[in-house]
Protein backbone atom coordinates (compact mmCIF):
# COMPACT_ATOMS: atom_id res chain seq x y z
CA UNK A 1 0.00 0.00 0.00
CA UNK A 2 1.42 3.49 -0.55
CA UNK A 3 2.59 5.21 2.60
CA UNK A 4 -0.05 8.07 2.44
CA UNK A 5 -2.73 5.62 1.42
CA UNK A 6 -1.42 3.32 4.79
CA UNK A 7 -1.59 6.47 6.56
CA UNK A 8 -5.21 6.88 5.90
CA UNK A 9 -6.24 3.27 6.48
CA UNK A 10 -4.58 3.82 9.90
CA UNK A 11 -7.09 6.78 10.68
CA UNK A 12 -9.60 3.95 11.73
CA UNK A 13 -8.32 3.58 15.31
CA UNK A 14 -11.02 5.67 17.82
CA UNK A 15 -8.42 6.69 21.09
CA UNK A 16 -11.23 7.29 23.48
CA UNK A 17 -9.38 9.32 25.88
CA UNK A 18 -11.20 12.78 26.38
CA UNK A 19 -8.17 15.26 26.65
CA UNK A 20 -8.63 18.28 25.65
CA UNK A 21 -10.46 21.74 26.22
CA UNK A 22 -9.01 24.05 23.98
CA UNK A 23 -10.60 24.94 20.72
CA UNK A 24 -10.16 22.30 17.88
CA UNK A 25 -8.22 23.73 15.02
CA UNK A 26 -10.59 24.30 12.36
CA UNK A 27 -10.83 25.59 8.42
CA UNK A 28 -11.35 29.54 8.07
CA UNK A 29 -9.61 30.48 11.25
CA UNK A 30 -7.51 33.06 9.99
CA UNK A 31 -9.56 34.58 7.30
CA UNK A 32 -8.93 38.13 7.04
CA UNK A 33 -12.51 39.64 6.28
CA UNK A 34 -12.94 43.99 4.97
CA UNK A 35 -14.71 46.39 7.49
CA UNK A 36 -16.98 48.60 5.94
CA UNK A 37 -14.58 50.92 7.89
CA UNK A 38 -11.97 50.45 5.97
CA UNK A 39 -9.05 47.95 7.06
CA UNK A 40 -9.66 44.41 7.83
CA UNK A 41 -10.20 41.70 10.88
CA UNK A 42 -9.99 38.50 11.60
CA UNK A 43 -13.34 36.94 10.74
CA UNK A 44 -15.35 35.41 13.73
CA UNK A 45 -17.35 32.34 12.90
CA UNK A 46 -20.30 32.19 15.01
CA UNK A 47 -22.97 30.71 12.77
CA UNK A 48 -21.85 26.77 13.71
CA UNK A 49 -25.58 25.68 13.57
CA UNK A 50 -26.04 26.40 9.71
CA UNK A 51 -22.58 24.73 9.16
CA UNK A 52 -19.63 23.95 10.98
CA UNK A 53 -15.96 24.56 9.64
CA UNK A 54 -14.03 21.44 8.72
CA UNK A 55 -11.55 20.78 11.67
CA UNK A 56 -8.16 20.91 9.86
CA UNK A 57 -7.70 16.88 11.01
CA UNK A 58 -10.92 16.17 8.66
CA UNK A 59 -9.33 17.97 5.79
CA UNK A 60 -6.33 16.31 6.49
CA UNK A 61 -7.62 13.32 6.15
CA UNK A 62 -9.09 13.81 2.92
CA UNK A 63 -6.43 15.35 1.43
CA UNK A 64 -4.26 12.41 2.42
CA UNK A 65 -6.77 9.62 1.04
CA UNK A 66 -7.77 11.95 -2.11
CA UNK A 67 -4.63 10.78 -4.27
CA UNK A 68 -6.20 7.23 -4.03
CA UNK A 69 -9.62 6.98 -4.03
CA UNK A 70 -11.39 5.18 -7.13
CA UNK A 71 -15.50 3.95 -7.09
CA UNK A 72 -16.39 1.62 -4.53
CA UNK A 73 -17.99 -2.22 -4.55
CA UNK A 74 -17.25 -1.91 -8.26
CA UNK A 75 -13.89 -2.10 -9.35
CA UNK A 76 -11.34 -4.71 -9.21
CA UNK A 77 -8.51 -2.25 -9.32
CA UNK A 78 -6.20 -1.96 -6.24
CA UNK A 79 -7.64 1.89 -5.48
CA UNK A 80 -11.50 0.68 -5.88
CA UNK A 81 -10.77 -1.72 -3.30
CA UNK A 82 -8.92 0.36 -1.19
CA UNK A 83 -12.13 3.00 -1.08
CA UNK A 84 -14.60 0.17 -1.09
CA UNK A 85 -12.84 -0.73 2.58
CA UNK A 86 -12.25 3.17 3.47
CA UNK A 87 -16.16 3.51 2.54
CA UNK A 88 -17.25 0.54 4.76
CA UNK A 89 -14.61 1.17 7.44
CA UNK A 90 -16.43 4.32 7.86
CA UNK A 91 -19.51 2.69 7.96
CA UNK A 92 -18.11 0.99 10.97
CA UNK A 93 -16.45 3.99 12.41
CA UNK A 94 -19.53 6.39 12.30
CA UNK A 95 -21.81 3.07 14.17
CA UNK A 96 -19.75 2.60 16.43
CA UNK A 97 -19.73 7.00 16.98
CA UNK A 98 -23.57 6.31 17.85
CA UNK A 99 -23.45 3.48 19.46
CA UNK A 100 -25.65 1.87 17.12
CA UNK A 101 -27.65 -1.95 18.04
CA UNK A 102 -25.71 -4.73 16.25
CA UNK A 103 -28.53 -5.42 13.70
CA UNK A 104 -29.05 -1.73 12.82
CA UNK A 105 -28.59 -0.38 9.45
CA UNK A 106 -26.19 2.56 8.31
CA UNK A 107 -26.98 4.30 5.25
CA UNK A 108 -24.66 7.00 3.50
CA UNK A 109 -26.89 10.05 2.13
CA UNK A 110 -26.81 13.68 1.79
CA UNK A 111 -27.67 15.06 4.69
CA UNK A 112 -30.34 15.43 7.77
CA UNK A 113 -32.66 16.27 4.97
CA UNK A 114 -32.01 13.69 2.98
CA UNK A 115 -32.05 11.02 5.57
CA UNK A 116 -35.57 12.27 6.64
CA UNK A 117 -36.56 11.87 3.39
CA UNK A 118 -35.60 8.93 2.63
CA UNK A 119 -37.19 7.01 5.90
CA UNK A 120 -40.61 8.87 5.22
CA UNK A 121 -40.47 7.06 1.91
CA UNK A 122 -39.83 3.94 3.89
CA UNK A 123 -42.39 4.11 6.52
CA UNK A 124 -44.84 1.14 5.80
CA UNK A 125 -48.64 1.30 4.80
CA UNK A 126 -51.03 3.22 7.20
CA UNK A 127 -48.14 4.69 9.00
CA UNK A 128 -48.97 7.81 11.60
CA UNK A 129 -45.96 10.59 11.84
CA UNK A 130 -46.31 12.39 15.28
CA UNK A 131 -44.28 15.88 14.98
CA UNK A 132 -44.03 18.99 17.01
CA UNK A 133 -44.76 21.91 15.21
CA UNK A 134 -41.07 23.03 17.12
CA UNK A 135 -39.19 20.80 14.20
CA UNK A 136 -36.66 22.37 11.84
CA UNK A 137 -38.72 22.00 8.44
CA UNK A 138 -36.13 19.12 7.66
CA UNK A 139 -38.30 17.17 10.31
CA UNK A 140 -41.62 18.98 10.38
CA UNK A 141 -42.36 18.53 6.59
CA UNK A 142 -40.68 15.24 5.12
CA UNK A 143 -43.91 13.46 6.47
CA UNK A 144 -46.66 15.44 4.50
CA UNK A 145 -46.13 12.45 2.15
CA UNK A 146 -45.89 9.96 3.84
CA UNK A 147 -50.12 9.46 5.01
CA UNK A 148 -51.39 11.11 8.41
CA UNK A 149 -49.60 13.47 10.31
CA UNK A 150 -50.19 14.86 13.51
CA UNK A 151 -48.25 17.92 14.61
CA UNK A 152 -48.28 18.80 18.42
CA UNK A 153 -48.35 21.76 19.79
CA UNK A 154 -44.83 23.69 21.01
CA UNK A 155 -44.35 22.02 24.72
CA UNK A 156 -43.35 25.25 27.67
CA UNK A 157 -41.20 22.35 29.07
CA UNK A 158 -39.81 18.59 28.60
CA UNK A 159 -41.97 17.24 30.91
CA UNK A 160 -44.61 18.91 29.21
CA UNK A 161 -42.99 17.87 25.58
CA UNK A 162 -43.59 14.11 27.16
CA UNK A 163 -47.43 14.08 28.25
CA UNK A 164 -48.31 16.02 24.97
CA UNK A 165 -46.79 12.84 22.97
CA UNK A 166 -48.25 10.69 25.62
CA UNK A 167 -51.54 11.81 24.72
CA UNK A 168 -51.41 11.95 21.60
CA UNK A 169 -50.05 8.68 21.02
CA UNK A 170 -52.38 7.37 23.62
CA UNK A 171 -55.65 8.39 21.08
CA UNK A 172 -54.35 6.11 18.54
CA UNK A 173 -54.99 2.72 16.88
CA UNK A 174 -52.02 0.96 19.42
CA UNK A 175 -51.96 -2.18 16.11
CA UNK A 176 -51.05 0.16 13.17
CA UNK A 177 -47.20 1.54 12.63
CA UNK A 178 -46.73 5.10 14.45
CA UNK A 179 -43.58 7.44 14.06
CA UNK A 180 -42.72 9.95 16.52
CA UNK A 181 -40.05 12.68 15.01
CA UNK A 182 -38.17 14.78 17.50
CA UNK A 183 -34.96 17.10 17.86
CA UNK A 184 -32.23 16.30 20.27
CA UNK A 185 -31.55 19.83 20.17
CA UNK A 186 -33.18 22.67 18.81
CA UNK A 187 -31.46 24.62 16.11
CA UNK A 188 -33.39 28.12 17.31
CA UNK A 189 -32.78 27.77 20.97
CA UNK A 190 -30.46 25.33 21.32
CA UNK A 191 -32.59 23.59 23.89
CA UNK A 192 -32.32 20.31 24.87
CA UNK A 193 -35.24 17.85 23.96
CA UNK A 194 -36.02 14.87 26.27
CA UNK A 195 -34.98 12.38 23.87
CA UNK A 196 -34.81 9.05 25.86
CA UNK A 197 -38.40 9.80 27.53
CA UNK A 198 -39.75 10.69 24.56
CA UNK A 199 -38.42 7.32 23.42
CA UNK A 200 -39.87 5.46 26.10
CA UNK A 201 -42.99 6.93 25.59
CA UNK A 202 -43.73 6.18 21.74
CA UNK A 203 -42.38 2.66 22.42
CA UNK A 204 -45.04 2.61 25.16
CA UNK A 205 -47.48 3.30 22.68
CA UNK A 206 -46.04 0.76 20.19
CA UNK A 207 -44.61 3.81 18.20
CA UNK A 208 -40.83 3.88 17.08
CA UNK A 209 -39.05 6.98 17.14
CA UNK A 210 -36.42 9.04 14.93
CA UNK A 211 -33.92 11.57 16.05
CA UNK A 212 -32.96 14.62 14.20
CA UNK A 213 -29.73 15.08 15.98
CA UNK A 214 -28.35 17.33 12.74
CA UNK A 215 -27.81 20.04 16.25
CA UNK A 216 -27.02 17.38 18.75
CA UNK A 217 -24.11 14.92 17.53
CA UNK A 218 -21.54 18.35 16.97
CA UNK A 219 -22.07 18.89 20.56
CA UNK A 220 -23.04 15.89 22.70
CA UNK A 221 -22.43 12.24 22.67
CA UNK A 222 -25.86 10.76 20.68
CA UNK A 223 -25.95 6.63 22.05
CA UNK A 224 -28.95 4.93 20.01
CA UNK A 225 -28.78 2.52 22.61
CA UNK A 226 -28.78 4.68 24.88
CA UNK A 227 -31.43 6.61 24.03
CA UNK A 228 -33.64 4.30 22.94
CA UNK A 229 -34.59 5.63 19.31
CA UNK A 230 -34.96 3.88 16.38
CA UNK A 231 -33.36 5.98 13.85
CA UNK A 232 -30.53 8.99 14.08
CA UNK A 233 -30.15 11.34 11.27
CA UNK A 234 -27.27 13.73 10.92
CA UNK A 235 -25.21 15.61 8.54
CA UNK A 236 -21.61 15.75 7.91
CA UNK A 237 -21.59 19.68 7.51
CA UNK A 238 -22.40 20.29 11.02
CA UNK A 239 -20.28 18.01 12.59
CA UNK A 240 -16.96 19.56 11.41
CA UNK A 241 -17.18 17.58 7.96
CA UNK A 242 -17.56 19.55 4.63
CA UNK A 243 -20.69 19.32 2.66
CA UNK A 244 -22.78 16.68 1.12
CA UNK A 245 -23.03 13.53 2.71
CA UNK A 246 -25.28 12.59 5.79
CA UNK A 247 -26.35 9.75 7.59
CA UNK A 248 -29.27 7.62 8.62
CA UNK A 249 -28.67 4.89 10.90
CA UNK A 250 -31.10 2.26 12.62
CA UNK A 251 -33.69 -0.32 12.82
CA UNK A 252 -33.03 -2.51 9.46
CA UNK A 253 -36.32 -3.92 9.31
CA UNK A 254 -38.32 -1.11 7.24
CA UNK A 255 -35.15 0.04 5.67
CA UNK A 256 -35.28 -3.76 4.12
CA UNK A 257 -38.95 -3.77 3.07
CA UNK A 258 -39.04 -0.42 1.77
CA UNK A 259 -38.32 0.27 -2.20
CA UNK A 260 -34.97 1.92 -2.89
CA UNK A 261 -34.92 5.22 -1.85
CA UNK A 262 -33.47 5.79 -5.53
CA UNK A 263 -33.45 3.05 -7.96
CA UNK A 264 -30.47 2.56 -9.89
CA UNK A 265 -26.99 0.49 -9.90
CA UNK A 266 -25.47 -0.59 -6.24
CA UNK A 267 -29.10 -0.59 -4.71
CA UNK A 268 -29.96 -3.76 -7.08
CA UNK A 269 -28.64 -7.54 -6.79
CA UNK A 270 -29.87 -8.92 -10.01
CA UNK A 271 -31.83 -7.50 -12.94
CA UNK A 272 -33.06 -9.50 -15.91
CA UNK A 273 -35.68 -9.66 -18.48
CA UNK A 274 -38.85 -11.65 -18.37
CA UNK A 275 -40.28 -13.42 -20.72
CA UNK A 276 -42.95 -10.87 -21.32
CA UNK A 277 -40.35 -8.22 -22.00
CA UNK A 278 -40.30 -6.59 -18.30
CA UNK A 279 -37.66 -6.24 -16.02
CA UNK A 280 -37.12 -8.29 -12.57
CA UNK A 281 -35.01 -6.77 -10.24
CA UNK A 282 -33.52 -8.19 -6.75
CA UNK A 283 -32.41 -5.13 -4.68
CA UNK A 284 -30.26 -5.59 -2.03
CA UNK A 285 -31.34 -5.90 1.57
CA UNK A 286 -28.59 -4.13 3.03
CA UNK A 287 -27.84 -0.06 3.80
CA UNK A 288 -26.96 -0.50 -0.42
CA UNK A 289 -30.20 -0.76 -1.09
CA UNK A 290 -30.96 2.99 -0.39
CA UNK A 291 -28.05 4.39 -1.84
CA UNK A 292 -27.75 3.68 -5.09
CA UNK A 293 -25.23 5.43 -7.70
CA UNK A 294 -21.66 6.12 -7.06
CA UNK A 295 -22.06 6.82 -3.52
CA UNK A 296 -20.07 9.91 -2.04
CA UNK A 297 -16.90 7.99 -0.61
CA UNK A 298 -14.93 11.13 0.19
CA UNK A 299 -17.66 12.68 2.49
CA UNK A 300 -18.31 9.38 4.38
CA UNK A 301 -15.01 9.07 5.25
CA UNK A 302 -15.05 12.90 6.32
CA UNK A 303 -17.56 11.58 8.59
CA UNK A 304 -16.35 9.11 9.74
CA UNK A 305 -12.92 11.11 10.63
CA UNK A 306 -14.89 13.96 12.17
CA UNK A 307 -16.42 11.46 14.33
CA UNK A 308 -12.89 10.17 15.04
CA UNK A 309 -11.51 13.73 16.13
CA UNK A 310 -14.61 14.14 18.58
CA UNK A 311 -14.89 11.35 20.00
CA UNK A 312 -10.95 11.65 20.76
CA UNK A 313 -11.73 15.19 21.92
CA UNK A 314 -14.07 13.93 24.34
CA UNK A 315 -18.04 15.29 24.49
CA UNK A 316 -17.58 16.13 28.06
CA UNK A 317 -14.93 18.28 27.91
CA UNK A 318 -16.52 20.10 24.41
CA UNK A 319 -19.32 20.39 26.57
CA UNK A 320 -17.90 21.54 28.99
CA UNK A 321 -15.60 24.80 27.33
CA UNK A 322 -18.82 25.31 25.11
CA UNK A 323 -21.21 25.89 28.58
CA UNK A 324 -18.69 28.53 29.31
CA UNK A 325 -18.41 30.27 25.64
CA UNK A 326 -22.58 30.12 25.89
CA UNK A 327 -22.32 31.73 29.54
CA UNK A 328 -19.75 34.34 28.20
CA UNK A 329 -22.04 35.01 25.64
CA UNK A 330 -25.28 35.59 27.55
CA UNK A 331 -23.42 37.65 30.16
CA UNK A 332 -21.60 39.83 27.60
CA UNK A 333 -25.25 40.90 26.17
CA UNK A 334 -26.64 40.91 29.54
CA UNK A 335 -25.88 44.63 29.98
CA UNK A 336 -27.34 45.58 26.51
CA UNK A 337 -31.31 45.72 28.29
CA UNK A 338 -32.78 45.79 24.76
CA UNK A 339 -31.92 41.88 24.10
CA UNK A 340 -34.30 39.03 25.09
CA UNK A 341 -33.27 35.45 24.04
CA UNK A 342 -35.88 32.92 22.64
CA UNK A 343 -36.29 29.66 24.43
CA UNK A 344 -39.43 27.58 24.93
CA UNK A 345 -38.08 25.77 28.20
CA UNK A 346 -36.38 29.05 30.33
CA UNK A 347 -33.23 30.49 29.81
CA UNK A 348 -31.55 27.74 31.88
CA UNK A 349 -32.64 25.10 30.19
CA UNK A 350 -30.17 22.91 29.51
CA UNK A 351 -28.57 23.81 25.73
CA UNK A 352 -26.07 23.52 23.18
CA UNK A 353 -24.01 26.75 22.00
CA UNK A 354 -26.78 27.70 20.05
CA UNK A 355 -28.61 30.91 21.06
CA UNK A 356 -31.28 33.34 19.55
CA UNK A 357 -32.35 36.98 20.61
CA UNK A 358 -34.03 39.96 19.10
CA UNK A 359 -32.99 42.90 19.94
CA UNK A 360 -35.58 45.35 20.50
CA UNK A 361 -35.90 48.41 18.35
CA UNK A 362 -33.78 46.50 15.35
CA UNK A 363 -34.59 44.86 12.82
CA UNK A 364 -32.85 41.71 13.25
CA UNK A 365 -31.12 41.00 9.58
CA UNK A 366 -30.32 44.50 9.50
CA UNK A 367 -28.62 44.14 13.14
CA UNK A 368 -26.89 40.58 11.89
CA UNK A 369 -25.98 42.57 8.83
CA UNK A 370 -24.01 45.65 10.75
CA UNK A 371 -22.30 42.74 13.08
CA UNK A 372 -20.55 41.30 9.68
CA UNK A 373 -20.26 44.85 8.02
CA UNK A 374 -18.54 46.45 11.01
CA UNK A 375 -17.17 43.78 13.15
CA UNK A 376 -16.41 40.91 10.60
CA UNK A 377 -18.80 38.70 12.64
CA UNK A 378 -20.55 36.27 11.13
CA UNK A 379 -24.09 35.10 12.57
CA UNK A 380 -27.70 33.96 11.26
CA UNK A 381 -30.82 36.33 10.85
CA UNK A 382 -33.98 35.06 9.73
CA UNK A 383 -36.23 32.18 10.58
CA UNK A 384 -33.91 29.22 10.91
CA UNK A 385 -36.37 27.09 8.98
CA UNK A 386 -38.44 26.44 11.86
CA UNK A 387 -41.52 28.64 11.01
CA UNK A 388 -43.75 27.71 13.52
CA UNK A 389 -41.19 27.73 16.24
CA UNK A 390 -39.82 30.85 15.57
CA UNK A 391 -43.66 32.63 14.83
CA UNK A 392 -44.22 31.26 18.77
CA UNK A 393 -41.35 32.61 20.17
CA UNK A 394 -41.86 36.29 18.97
CA UNK A 395 -45.49 35.85 19.49
CA UNK A 396 -46.47 37.34 16.01
CA UNK A 397 -46.19 37.13 12.40
CA UNK A 398 -43.12 36.77 10.80
CA UNK A 399 -44.09 38.59 7.91
CA UNK A 400 -42.66 37.93 4.40
CA UNK A 401 -39.62 35.79 4.96
CA UNK A 402 -38.06 34.17 2.39
CA UNK A 403 -38.33 29.62 3.26
CA UNK A 404 -34.82 30.04 5.17
CA UNK A 405 -33.40 33.39 4.17
CA UNK A 406 -33.47 36.63 5.67
CA UNK A 407 -36.73 38.31 5.92
CA UNK A 408 -38.01 41.37 3.97
CA UNK A 409 -37.49 44.56 6.07
CA UNK A 410 -39.95 45.57 8.81
CA UNK A 411 -40.48 41.71 9.19
CA UNK A 412 -40.31 40.43 12.59
CA UNK A 413 -37.54 37.84 12.68
CA UNK A 414 -34.37 36.88 15.01
CA UNK A 415 -30.40 36.67 15.29
CA UNK A 416 -28.61 33.44 16.19
CA UNK A 417 -25.34 33.11 17.62
CA UNK A 418 -23.92 29.64 17.01
CA UNK A 419 -20.84 27.99 18.95
CA UNK A 420 -18.64 24.44 18.31
CA UNK A 421 -15.56 22.87 18.95
CA UNK A 422 -13.20 25.51 17.44
CA UNK A 423 -15.21 28.69 18.57
CA UNK A 424 -11.98 30.54 20.15
CA UNK A 425 -12.62 32.21 24.08
CA UNK A 426 -11.90 36.19 21.88
CA UNK A 427 -15.05 35.61 19.70
N1 LIG B 1 -32.54 19.47 11.54
C1 LIG B 1 -32.04 20.49 12.24
C2 LIG B 1 -32.32 20.58 13.71
C3 LIG B 1 -31.25 21.44 11.60
O1 LIG B 1 -30.73 22.46 12.30
C4 LIG B 1 -31.00 21.31 10.22
C5 LIG B 1 -30.20 22.33 9.50
O2 LIG B 1 -30.04 23.44 9.93
C6 LIG B 1 -31.54 20.22 9.54
C7 LIG B 1 -32.30 19.32 10.24
C8 LIG B 1 -31.29 20.03 8.10
O3 LIG B 1 -29.94 19.77 7.86
P1 LIG B 1 -29.38 19.75 6.37
O4 LIG B 1 -29.64 21.10 5.82
O5 LIG B 1 -27.94 19.45 6.53
O6 LIG B 1 -30.13 18.69 5.66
Amino acid sequence: MPAAAATVAETSTVAAEPSVCAPLPVLGRDVAVPLVTGGEVTYAALDYAASAPALQRVWDDVAAYAPYYGSVHRGAGYLSQLSTDLFENARRTVAEFLDCRADDQLVFTRSTTDSLNLLAAALPDGCEVFVFETEHHAALLPWRRAGRVTFLDAPDSPAQAVETLERALADRDPHGPALVCVTGASNVTGELWPVRELAAAAHAHGARIVLDAAQLAPHRAVSVRDLGVDWVAFSGHKLYAPFGSGVLAGRADWLRAAEPYLAGGGASRTVARREDGGVDVQWHETAARHEAGSPNVIGAYAIASACKALTEAGFDALAEREDVLVRAVREGLADVPEVRFLSLFGDDAPRVGVLSFVVDGWNSSHFAAALSAEYGIGVRDGLFCAHPLVRRLLGGDTGGAGECGAPEAGALNAIRVSLGAGTPEEH
